[in-house]
């Protein structure tokens, strides 16, 4: 049930293939020990990287697949039908640390960090939340200040995914002094690799879902940066970080779309094989009902995702659609799963069957890169802005 209203080309349909297979042969066997044990197998990302699902969006002269955002978008849905956990690893990378240094990196750093990152050799995290500073997120606090060639950064990043195991972070921080604060144009952008004295591991947080990613706070402490990891201005990062969260919507609603799909795929099975008072329970209307809303809003959550990917590949700006998508897709996701475990009845509720994995993935979407709430005033002032 993974057909799209805006018809797929012959090569994106060998993609989503591809990453069925992959999905369906690698992820399938291990998903529920992943979300039990809250653990993960590095080799995944390894398996990711052979498939080149891990620079799917970077050009080939840095050795990634130079494909456009609706074909990624194809790949990860797939991912996510399967392990929700695997597919916010492969969408932060895809989407945030590899398209900022892409777009904003120097040459020098494309070449030491873009390449090795599309090839799946080095895994990009993104650190821009922190303990007090979320939705406000330009209320961030962590310091980083000029000594000679370097900058030494202090303080604490929050939610970290997959933060221990990446092997470039990028990370926003504070370049304007207490003095002279300048709001969301005092902050900038560093790269960070875990080699580096000073920055530390701290807390991994015990989720309700996603539990195969680990999400970590990291310490920075007294943490030197040479500036040649600086990436792009002093006091531009926030504005890379956030247009780079216009993709990053993008694969968060395609992450939810393929929860949401596993979810209906599951209850239409299961409401074939269930029997009461003599037959199955698709016979009964209330359940078809239920089946037929959840596919409407599936599939309308997909051709919107679609739509807003192709307007991005043409070059149009998509900050208020990417966010009409993620805050579509996302509340489609939890709203779907909410009904999957209805048309699963007690079985829905026990760890037996995918639905109440799926339910607990799905409640994230509509928090990280930008709660609901966020992406409808995103979606307002766009509004205002152009009329
Ligand atoms: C599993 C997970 C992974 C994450 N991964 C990353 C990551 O890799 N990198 C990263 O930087 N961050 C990450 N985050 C952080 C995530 O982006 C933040 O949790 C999110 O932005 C919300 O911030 P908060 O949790 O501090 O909530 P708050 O900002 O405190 O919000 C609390 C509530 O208030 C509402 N609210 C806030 N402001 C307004 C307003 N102006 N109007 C109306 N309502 C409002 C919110 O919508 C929410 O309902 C992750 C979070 C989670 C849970």
């Amino acid at each position: 049930m993974s057909w799209a209203l805006i018809p797929l080309t012959e090569e994106q349909r060998a993609i989503q293939q591809t990453a069925r297979e992959f999905a369906n042969a690698e992820l399938a066997p291990h998903s529920a020990r992943w979300d039990r044990d809250a653990s993960f197998d590095r080799d995944v990302v390894k398996k990711l990287a052979d498939l080149g699902f891990l620079g799917m969006m970077i050009p080939e002269q840095y050795d990634g697949l130079g494909l456009d955002t609706c074909t990624y978008l194809v790949a990860l849905e797939e991912i996510a039908a399967v392990d929700a956990s695997v597919a916010v690893l492969m969408s932060v990378h895809n989407s945030l640390p590899t398209q900022m240094i892409l777009r904003y990196g120097s040459e020098a750093q494309r070449t030491h960090f873009l390449t090795k990152m599309a090839r799946g050799e080095w895994l990009g995290a993104f650190a821009l939340s922190e303990p007090d500073a979320g939705s406000d997120a330009a209320s961030l606090t962590t310091q980083a200040v000029r000594d000679g060639d370097d900058y030494v950064l202090n303080g604490v990043k929050a939610w970290v995914s997959h933060g221990s195991m990446a092997d470039v972070i990028l990370c926003m921080a504070r370049t304007d002094t207490p003095a002279e604060r300048k709001g969301a144009r005092g902050i900038s952008t560093f790269i960070l690799t875990p080699d580096m004295v000073g920055l530390t591991t701290g807390k991994k947080e015990d989720k309700m879902g996603l539990r195969g990613d680990p999400t970590v706070q990291l310490a920075l402490n007294d943490l030197r940066v040479p500036s040649a990891n600086l990436l792009g201005e002093e006091g531009m990062g926030f504005v890379y970080a956030m247009q780079s969260l216009e993709s990053g919507r993008l694969g968060i609603a395609a992450q939810s779309i393929g929860i949401a799909r596993a979810a209906l795929e599951a209850s239409v099975a299961y409401a074939a094989e269930r029997k009461q008072f003599g037959k199955a329970i698709k016979e009964f209307q209330g359940i078809q009902f239920k089946l037929a809303d959840m596919a409407t809003k599936v599939t309308a959550s997909r051709a919107l995702l679609h739509a807003a990917a192709a307007a991005k590949d043409r070059g149009q700006p998509v900050t208020q659609f990417a966010s009409m998508a993620k805050l579509m897709a996302t509340e489609t996701a939890m709203w779907v799963t909410t009904q999957a475990i209805q048309v699963f009845g007690g079985y829905g509720y026990v760890k037996d069957y995918p639905v109440e994995r799926l339910f607990r993935d799905a409640k994230v979407t509509e928090i990280y890169e930008g709660t609901s709430e966020i992406q409808r005033i995103v979606i307002a002032r766009e509004l205002y802005a152009k009329s």
